[in-house]
């Protein structure tokens, strides 16, 4: 195990074993021209936070660790919040597609010991939320400039922070949105690293419900659009299931998915009852999960439960297809 003060030990840093602030030299040495004050950093773990009072720089501990020492967004997370990371990675398959992110530098500072209470009341545990890394963060509004708290949800591909999704909500008003430079097209979130399979849903709080109700190989597009860079990224899947919302873009995206996977995955469908999987309790989802079926048996059930509907939708989402797949020849 790597604890912080070994990660900063080129700061030579400190400990005050009361408070558990951190004293260090400065990072920031291009901002003092003497040897004096180049103690005078300090660093809160608790508060994500550390300042030095001689050049006044500061910021979030997170930014430092992820830009000035190379520490990975997710163990930098682990360090600021208990202190220590594991000293040797689990091994991953890393893979390439054409084009990679860029890695995102968190400027804000994350409150990562304050779970959305929004969240909290839709029955996610603090546990879920901390797996995931969702806090709030203090983010200017964009009309007003304003700091205010957002919740932040960190996309994490191959364990780079490649981008946040902001959510506010005030009274009725909702509204969410991306960090800048962040391409929703090339990024599939929760992507589990070791499994063959995986289980795709329509929003990640529908990730996090799964993964509390002990599915945890489960991602998502983000949306109902599938984008061909995500399909490419999920090429390395032998098996992928759906299941998406049960309402019309639910169904809908499930048939462009079926399309856009079944040259290159085995294709499996969820059947459950509830209105989304973020709805589904521990029991119903896991017995759904474990009878999936194929394609043929799913539309065989689908007409009989949807009737005309799906079959018109069926239809409309396949000559979809077959158009786009003209228009890329
Ligand atoms: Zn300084």
């Amino acid at each position: 195990m790597k604890t912080l003060l070994a990660v900063l030990k080129k700061f030579n840093p400190t400990e005050n074993p009361t408070s558990g602030e951190i004293r260090m030299m400065c990072p920031h040495r291009e901002r003092h021209t003497e040897e004096d004050g180049l103690f005078s950093c300090f660093l809160n773990a608790e508060k994500n936070t550390y300042h030095c009072f001689s050049c006044k720089w500061g910021g979030s501990a997170l930014q430092l660790l992820t830009t000035k020492l190379g520490v990975s967004f997710s163990d930098a997370v682990e360090l600021v919040q208990v202190g220590q990371i594991k000293e040797e990675f689990e091994p991953y398959e890393s893979y390439q597609v054409e084009e990679d992110l860029p890695s995102y530098l968190p400027e804000f500072l994350m409150e990562l010991n304050r779970p959305p209470k929004e969240f909290l009341e839709r029955g996610f545990t603090k546990e879920t939320l901390k797996h995931f890394k969702v806090s709030y963060s203090q983010v200017p509004s964009r009309k007003t400039g304003k700091m205010r708290d957002t919740i932040t949800i960190p996309c994490i591909q191959n364990r780079k922070l490649v981008g946040v999704k902001f959510r506010f909500q005030s009274g009725e008003k909702r509204a969410f949105w991306y960090s800048e430079g962040f391409v929703r097209e090339n990024f599939v979130y929760n992507e589990p690293e070791k499994s063959k399979k995986i289980l795709l849903v329509e929003g990640e709080s529908d990730v996090w419900r799964s993964h509390q109700n002990r599915i945890e190989w489960c991602g998502s597009t983000l949306g109902t659009e599938m984008s061909p860079q995500q399909a490419k990224r999920l090429k390395r899947y032998e098996k992928v299931y759906l299941a998406y919302d049960n309402d019309e873009p639910g169904t809908r995206a499930a048939e462009s998915a079926y399309h856009n996977l079944k040259l290159q995955n085995e294709l499996l469908f969820v059947p459950y009852t509830a209105e989304d999987p973020g709805e589904c309790g521990g029991r119903e989802w896991r017995y759904a999960v474990n009878h999936a079926t194929d394609y043929y048996e799913y539309t065989t059930a689908m007409s009989e439960y949807m009737g005309d509907d799906y079959l018109r939708i069926k239809e409309e989402e396949e000559k979809n297809f077959l158009k786009k797949a003209k228009l890329k020849r």
